[in-house]
Parts: structure tokens; sequence; C-alpha cells
């Protein structure tokens, strides 16, 4: 039996088959460029290395996860352009002939980091990602997230103390909001340099408050067990540790639970999968759809 994990993300896809993190037998990671070539080139991947039985896919967004609705498996209202209406999941159900799992890449990474990483054993717990753009998913009481559409926690609105970020922030949809602030494209127009290659500690403490606002929302709106955040710009060193004070600062106190206080550091995390919780995710989505 052999399963497929794609991650479908904005800049780049990767491509998987194995069983889980001791078995990924064959991986291939490629830019996304235009819709067409870039489905084409992972449906040739699956084909070429011997087929799969069920493919997972863990995909940027908007997407629609509705298995009854008769456009699932599209990315919807993406401003990344040329990607508006794109038929994915049902474009390679057809290509490939099995049945294919289609959810966001941040519920995928949930779902991976829950079945091998940090949030084994827990029902209850969000996934963030913070990269050129920022994404949340997760799960509640067991099964992953979804609802009317699915969660966008990268859209929520968070305060924006203009006197001292007067950036008007890079969301197109919305201006200042979560991503529109602390996204890394965010930090990039800010700032005029990439995430990687800031230096300012006063940017960098911004980065941490507007993280931690949005945070605060989630912990109080989901009651999280856990918060894993990964994607590109909480690699920073010495990220991790400002945005669990001001976490703790702005909840006050008044959540009474040690994981919020003296066990903090075990709460908020980053994911144990390092770069793959999205691939192997999708895996396992995969054999859900087999089942
Ligand atoms: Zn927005």
């Amino acid at each position: 039996m052999s399963l497929g994990g794609l991650e479908a993300g904005g800049t780049k896809w990767v491509c998987a088959i194995g069983d889980g993190p001791d078995d990924l037998r064959e991986t291939i990671t490629f830019p996304t460029t235009t819709p067409g070539e870039t489905i084409a080139r992972a449906a040739e991947f699956f084909m070429d290395n011997g087929g799969v039985d069920a493919l997972g896919i863990g995909s940027f967004g908007p997407i629609d996860v509705r298995r009854s609705s008769p456009t699932w498996g599209r990315i919807t209202t993406t401003p990344k352009p040329g990607w508006r209406d794109t038929e994915l999941g049902s474009a390679l159900e057809t290509a490939l002939g099995v049945p294919v799992a289609f959810d966001t890449d941040v519920n995928a990474a949930a779902l991976g980091e829950q079945r091998w990483g940090a949030a084994a054993g827990l029902e209850t717990f969000c996934y963030i990602t913070v990269g050129t753009g920022i994404g949340g998913g997760g799960m509640a009481n067991g099964r992953l997230l979804h609802g009317l559409l699915h969660p966008e926690f990268g859209h929520m609105r968070i305060p924006h103390d203009r006197a001292r970020d007067p950036f008007d922030g890079v969301c197109p949809f919305h201006g200042d909001c979560f991503e529109g602030l602390a996204s890394g494209e965010a930090i990039r127009e800010r700032s005029g340099r990439p995430a990687e290659a800031l230096e300012d500690p006063a940017a960098w403490e911004l980065e941490a408050e507007y993280l931690a606002l949005g945070l605060v929302n989630v912990v109080c709106t989901l009651s999280p067990q856990r918060i894993i955040l990964g994607g590109g710009v909480p690699k920073r060193q010495g990220l991790f540790p400002l945005i669990r004070e001001r976490l703790q600062e702005l909840l006050a106190g008044y959540l009474d639970a040690p994981e919020l206080t003296a066990s903090i550091d075990g709460y908020l995390v980053a994911p144990a999968l390092g770069d793959r919780s999205g691939v192997l995710g999708a895996i396992e989505l995969a054999r859900g759809a087999r089942a």
C-alpha cells in the first residue's frame, strides 16, 4: 500500500511517497509556477514513482474543503496571481485515479504533528505558520478544524498602534490584519529586507508583540492545549522567549493553567517535525482517504 502526500504551498510544493517520518521513499520539492505546470509536475512525480493508492493534499488557500460542495478541492479567493478558482483536488483525483483527501496546509501540518510530533496525545491544539503569510489550523476534540469554510487565523484583526508602527500592512483584503502586520511579507515591506536579514531588536520586539496579540486571541477562543508555531519567521533566534513573555503579560493571569505560566516553554513550541509537518500530515490525510 502506497500513500502519497502533497504539501502545496504558495512558493513551493513538496511531494512524498511513504508511510511516515522513517519511511519516506521518494520526495521532490519544486517551485509553485502556473497552476497547469505545477499540478502536472506533481501528477508526473507520483506516476513516475509507481503511483499511489491514495493522495493527501495540504494546500495554501483559501480552499473549498467541503466534500459535498460542487467546488470541492478548489483553491478559491487567493490573491496569488493566476491561482484564483484553481481545481486542485479533483484535477489530481482524475490524473491519478485514486481517492484524494484535501485540506489546508496548516491542518495537514497539525495532523502530522499530532501523529508523530509536538501534538502527540493531544485532542485540542493549534498549528500556526508564520512565513510569507500567516495561517492556522488544528484540532478540536480530536477532529481537524473545519466549519463554515476553514479557519483563517491570519486574517483576524489585532490592535494596531499607528504611533509605534505607522506601516499600513500588506493584506490585499484587510491591510493591517494579523497577516498584514506580522507575516514575513509584512516584515519585508516594512523594513525593506527579508526577515532572515533583519537585525533591528526593536523590529523583532514589534514582531513578538503582534504574534503575542494574535496568539492571545487563539488561546482565548479555542483553548488549545498547546500551540505549535511553524514557518520561517519563528526560526529567528530568541523570538520564542519574547513571544511567550508578551503572551503571559497579555493574558495577565486570567487563565489559570500552569501551561500558561511556569510551563509555557512547553506550551508554545516549534514543530517537532521541522519543515516536514505538512507533507507528513498530507500522507496521514491520504491514509484517511484510503480507509
Ligand atoms: Zn487579511
